[in-house]
């Protein structure tokens, strides 16, 4: 039999961002429900044993466990309804908000919402595999999954391990492998600069005499049954392999660390349009994407690297949501409105979230947060200039923009809607809102 739960929001993952965002709506006076598949609510942070999550926000440098368990106890004691070992089979949108089939121990469960929030997280890119042809040896793990089985199972992938790339886990992977008395060859990174933080570079690499190879690449695997060893070569600028670098190098371990991608199954079956270069959905500062009464936070809608400001994008999506299915109750199922104005971001950003402002949200006292990364290394003092209507509403200086590192900063979206209230409206210019990037001088 098909069980029936209607309920004002539902969220999608329990991670940090799901249980913030629970959290949030719960205290914003919504009823909600949390769907996730695993078995324990906490999401990547219950195998993050390492410390430094919450400096951001409590002060404190917390385990990735103790920093879930925090909101974990918050929903707990709010009394939230938490489906776990529960997948969602069917998502779509109706006239009153969204309806989702999920399917648990009971059986299926069909939840209808005023709103949903997907907090899915992300996963790890593995499209660099494609390269090991032929045999496929044990012995190859994405760092992730060398991270859960050291740290949730208690098992070691291997003896002598290569990494390949320089994304965090990676980097975390190989202090965490040192100190479990494994032997860390190196990590090879074909870029010319690592892909992970230069503080993890310092805290898990150097620190441990654990060397990185920059511009420099995995060509071959060996070994049939366990990886025997791999090839490596050097690469040129334009990342093709330089013949007569090749070296054999005797390892039975070899962990990929090639970036993270958000995860948006879910999203797209509801028709909610993504970013290309975030390759998560396009949200608002509420977090609220471009498809009505969907609402997306933490690593589902861009790699963050901290989790206190995936924290952070779940507290917003939460109260939004909250509010948002509290409005459409309010109207008879009326979506409020929306005025959406696009955020240019130029050329020397990756990319900027939000991607849009909505003029006509309520701001409910709050600045609103926004994410940058930069496309290039900039050392020299770069300067950044968000305008809107053609008026600088923020000009910052940062003496050193790097692409692993994202930048944040907040802004009064009031000041916004003025800037552009002011602006010639006959002028397409002063009808945007742009973040610009270079010297001083020439901005
Ligand atoms: C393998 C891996 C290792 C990582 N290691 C580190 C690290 O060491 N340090 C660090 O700072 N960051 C690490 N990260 C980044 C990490 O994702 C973030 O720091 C943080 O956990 C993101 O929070 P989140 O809530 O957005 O996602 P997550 O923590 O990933 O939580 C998402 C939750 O959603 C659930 N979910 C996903 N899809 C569905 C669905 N369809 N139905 C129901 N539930 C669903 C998942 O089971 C999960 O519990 C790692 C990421 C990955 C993928």
């Amino acid at each position: 039999m098909i069980r029936r739960v209607d309920t004002d929001v539902v969220v999608l993952g329990a991670g940090p961002a799901g249980l913030a965002a629970a959290c949030a709506a719960i205290e914003s006076g919504a009823r909600v429900v949390v769907v996730e598949r695993e078995e324990r609510v906490g999401g990547i942070l219950k195998q993050c044993v390492h410390d430094g999550f919450g400096v951001a926000r409590y002060g404190l440098k917390l385990t990735g466990p103790e920093y879930a368990l925090r909101d974990a106890d918050r929903l707990a004691s709010l009394g939230a309804v938490v489906m776990l070992e529960a997948f969602v089979s069917k998502a779509e949108r109706t006239d009153g908000g969204c309806r989702l089939a999920c399917v648990d121990r009971s059986g299926v469960v069909e939840l209808t919402a005023g709103a949903v929030v997907l907090a899915t997280g992300c996963r790890e890119r593995t499209d660099r595999q494609v390269f090991i042809h032929g045999d496929r040896p044990a012995g190859i793990f994405a760092a992730g999954l060398a991270q859960y089985m050291i740290n949730v199972q208690g098992l070691l992938p291997g003896r002598r391990a290569l990494i390949l790339g320089s994304g965090d886990i990676g980097l975390i992977m190989a202090r965490r492998m040192t100190l479990e008395g494994m032997e860390v060859l190196g990590a090879h990174e074909i870029k010319s600069e690592p892909s992970g933080l230069s503080r993890n570079v310092r805290q898990c690499l150097d620190d441990y005499g654990i060397p990185l190879e920059l511009s420099s690449t995995v060509t071959a695997v060996h070994g049939s049954r366990r990886v025997t060893g791999v090839t490596t070569a050097r690469v040129d600028a334009a990342m093709r392999t330089i013949p007569g670098t090749e070296r054999d190098i005797d390892c039975d371990t070899l962990i990929l660390s090639v970036g993270l991608i958000p995860e948006n199954e879910i999203a797209r079956s509801l028709g909610v349009p993504i970013d290309t270069a975030t390759k998560g959905p396009k949200v608002d500062q509420n977090m609220h994407t471009l498809a009505e009464g969907v609402f997306a936070c933490g690593n589902a809608v861009h790699v963050n690297d901290l989790a206190d400001y995936v924290s952070e994008s779940g507290e917003t999506a939460g109260r939004s949501a909250a509010a948002y299915a509290a409005s459409r109750l309010k109207t008879g199922g009326r979506a409020p409105e929306r005025r959406l104005t696009p955020l240019d971001a130029g050329p020397g950003f990756l990319y900027a979230v939000p991607q849009f402002v909505d003029l006509a949200a309520p701001r409910r006292g709050e600045l609103a947060a926004f994410y940058f990364r930069s496309r290039a290394t900039e050392t020299d003092g770069a300067v950044v200039r968000m305008s809107a209507g053609g008026t600088a509403l923020l000009e910052r200086r940062y003496p050193a923009l790097r692409p692993p590192e994202m930048e944040r900063f907040e802004l009064d979206t009031d000041a916004i809607a003025e800037a552009i209230a002011e602006g010639d409206t006959a002028m397409p210019s002063d009808r945007r809102i742009t973040l610009e990037m270079g010297r001083r001088s020439a901005l």
